[in-house]
């Protein structure tokens, strides 16, 4: 190994050394999102050497993004391009001795299994507990290990899931936190937790394709970049009662539950809840700041062109202005919480 090697500063490292840079060069990593936490990742495993990193994104660039997605310049955001394809061209100037496939879409139930099948490692790089539990059930189901990762406001969350050693997402939380959780769109988020989240959901990841799982810990842990505060909760044993790594029903690849339908005849979907209610009054003042929100008891109207959101008191909205399930979804969980 010459001192001028691309990765001898990794391999000196005794955790990764020649044997786990050669693991890392057969691995696929499948990086989930590509925004503030995925385009952190992505730029992580590529220069690590993972063989193949695979960008799964639906959206594009956009002039806020470039605060925190680091993969991304301006000329990206004033042309629109599609975020997987964007952070690909930017990383394969980074490493051309390394795969990185870039996938437009988004990740749902009819198509989950097959990107994700294949992969050594999931990373979450998602804003929305759909997805998560989506990434959850293939992970279980076909004994996958993947990363969840999750940062709004100063705060974020790191833990790993390996099925058959640890807790899974649907023990530690069998249904989604609450709506009306403040998101990345309603409350903010600091540039540097989302990167140190990603950060730590990368060392999990390179721990994992590098074979040193012994040395893994089971461990869901929480941050305040803020004020410093950091908090951990044990996940070494799944729930005897999960539905998903116990009883193996894997309930969000099921399509006929899936949470949005088109509305036949009309510029329109609907997004059901997840069976919790919403506090409408609390919701239009968080949106008031963000656009024009008309509000009864019965339902809250807010305004976001092109599109118009109508929130139910029991969690159901509307998205007029696309049939885009996808779209839909993202809206919902952008300015509603999942
Ligand atoms: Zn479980």
């Amino acid at each position: 190994m010459s001192a001028d090697d691309r990765y001898s500063r990794q391999r000196l490292l005794p955790e990764i050394g020649d044997a786990g840079q050669r693991r890392l060069s057969k691995s696929r990593a499948v990086v989930v999102g590509c925004g503030a936490l995925g385009t952190v990742q992505a730029s992580l495993l590529v220069r690590a050497g993972v063989g193949e990193t695979v960008l799964i994104d639906r959206d594009y660039v956009e002039t806020s993004n470039l605060q925190r997605q680091c993969l991304f310049d301006e000329r990206d955001a004033e042309a629109g391009v599609p975020k997987a394809v964007a952070a690909a061209r930017s990383l394969g100037r980074a490493n051309s001795e390394v795969t990185v496939t870039a996938i437009v879409k988004d990740l749902d139930p009819t198509n989950a299994e097959t990107l994700l099948r294949s992969a050594s490692v999931i990373l979450d790089g998602t804003d929305n507990y759909e997805a998560r539990y989506l990434i959850n059930d293939v992970a279980v189901k076909r004994s996958i290990p993947w990363i969840y990762g999750a940062a709004v406001g100063t705060q974020g969350s790191v833990m790993p899931v390996v099925p058959g050693r640890t807790a899974c997402l649907a023990c530690i939380f069998p249904v989604a936190p609450g709506t009306s959780q403040p998101t990345c769109d309603t409350a903010g988020v600091l540039n540097a937790a989302t990167s140190m989240i990603a950060s730590l959901q990368v060392a999990e990841a390179l721990r994992i394709l590098a074979g040193r799982l012994e040395s893994l810990k089971a461990r869901l842990v929480s941050y305040d970049l803020w004020t410093g505060e950091r908090s951990s909760l044990r996940t070494a044993l799944p729930n005897s009662a999960c539905a998903a790594c116990r009883r193996r029903e894997f309930r969000h690849l099921d399509d006929s539950q899936a949470r949005s339908a088109r509305l036949c005849g009309r510029d329109a979907v609907q997004v059901s809840g997840r069976g919790r209610g919403v506090d409408l009054a609390a919701l239009a003042r968080t949106l008031s700041t963000l656009g024009p929100v008309r509000s009864t008891e019965h339902a809250l109207r807010f305004s976001c062109p092109p599109h118009q959101l109508t929130v139910f008191p029991d969690g159901r909205a509307i998205v007029k202005g696309t049939q885009d399930r996808g779209l839909a979804r993202s809206l919902y969980a952008r300015y509603v919480g999942d």
